[in-house]
């Protein structure tokens, strides 16, 4: 692929104090957002938080009840949607079905008289890796390659933006997790401004360099997605991004940096910069696959926490990793995810272990979160 074509950085993307009201209905509260260039963003947020909603504000298809929108510095908030330089890819791939794969990729091009039209259409097919399909319809292609076809004629006239509404939706779950490999190569290949909406966690952080996590027409939390990940600031985005144990506690100390909190299973430490706050009740939470199951009470030196004893009561197998359930007296459940390691431990239920864990990965949530 050449730099000429396909080398252009797309532009910045500004929600300004955007709100968008139905009748009866807040969709958008209060949004401010700014997506850079060249990036790939995801929106990532369950069913009817608003993901939907904010990308058709971008495109241009509803218009915004308050606030700003603007591209590449440029107030687009009241451009039609064809003129705004911003193309979207949708779950149905909505290819003319009457035209072959090449008379698909150049018909923007064409109809806007833009020259060599057939040549930049095969430089997006072969981007694509399906210039050598360009003569078939979409009928004779598998989901993926029209997938690839409706990717290759979104970015053939280069949008400063590219809106991707759950474009692998319809595809099965292996086809999916190849083209999210293959999203992203593209992505960083033509260096466009790329703003993906998900519901899928998994494809979010797969693809994406930054992640906001909306909820209730808000954004909750933004950040990479290992930030996201391993410094959840909500309940709410602890429990979307996987599984955690949380537990309730009271902080008891906080000084040199570190913050110790009393819960009902004894006192438990954190790295100050990972909780909320350092007085009062809070939430403290710990990733699955953070712990560690020990059959001897390990000992409680300065950089661990230690839970136990608990009793295994369930014991699932799943190749990588066994997951466990350990229950642990006054604490409750916990659920413990352990590497399947050629020389690892392997617990039966009943077994009696000790849960522990370098506080380092322990969070500090509001009181109350789940
Ligand atoms: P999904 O993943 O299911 O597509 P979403 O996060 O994209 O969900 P939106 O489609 O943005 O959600 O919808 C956000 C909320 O706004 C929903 O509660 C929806 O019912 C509501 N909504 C969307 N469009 C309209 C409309 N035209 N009139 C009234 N309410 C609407």
């Amino acid at each position: 692929m050449s730099a000429g074509t396909f080398g252009e950085s797309g532009a910045d993307l500004r929600l300004e104090g955007i709100r968008k009201t139905f009748p009866g209905f807040t969709a958008i509260e209060d949004l401010d957002l700014t997506i850079p260039a060249g990036s790939f963003f995801a929106l990532l947020g369950p069913s009817g938080c608003g993901k939907t909603t904010t990308l058709r504000l971008v495109a241009g298809l509803e218009s915004p009840s308050a606030g700003r929108i603007l591209l590449g510095g440029t107030d687009v908030t009241d451009v039609k949607p064809h003129k705004r330089p911003v193309n979207t890819v949708f779950q149905s791939y909505a290819l003319f079905p009457h035209m072959s794969v090449l008379e698909n990729v150049s018909f923007g091009l064409r109809r806007r008289g833009i020259g060599d039209a057939v040549g930049k259409a095969h430089e997006a097919l072969r981007l694509v890796e399906l210039d050598h399909l360009a003569d078939r319809r979409p009928s004779q292609l598998s989901g993926g390659q029209q997938q690839r076809v409706a990717l290759a004629r979104a970015v053939v006239n280069r949008p400063a933006l590219l809106l991707l509404d759950e474009p692998l939706g319809a595809l099965d779950l292996k086809l999916r997790r190849q083209m999210q490999l293959e999203l992203k190569s593209i992505q960083s290949e033509v260096g466009l401004t790329f703003l993906h909406v998900t519901h899928d966690q998994e494809e979010a952080m797969t693809m994406a360099d930054t992640v906001a996590v909306m909820n209730r027409g808000r954004i909750e939390q933004l950040g990479s997605p290992e930030e996201l990940y391993e410094r959840p600031r909500t309940g709410f985005v602890a429990t979307f991004l996987g599984q955690s144990n949380l537990l309730d506690a009271t902080v008891v100390q906080s000084s040199g940096g570190v913050v110790t909190a009393r819960t009902a299973g004894g006192v438990l430490a954190l790295p100050e910069e990972r909780a909320v706050r350092t007085s009062g009740r809070i939430t403290l939470g710990v990733r699955p696959e953070k712990l560690l199951l020990h059959a001897e009470e390990p000992p409680r030196d300065g950089s661990r926490n230690v839970l136990g004893p608990g009793r295994v009561t369930d014991a699932s197998f799943t190749g990588v990793s066994t997951q466990y359930l350990v229950e642990v007296p006054e604490v409750g459940t916990l659920a413990v995810f352990a590497q399947n390691l050629v020389f690892g431990a392997v617990y039966a239920p009943g077994a009696e272990v000790w849960v522990a864990w370098d506080r380092e990965h322990t969070f500090g949530l509001e009181a109350g979160a789940r």
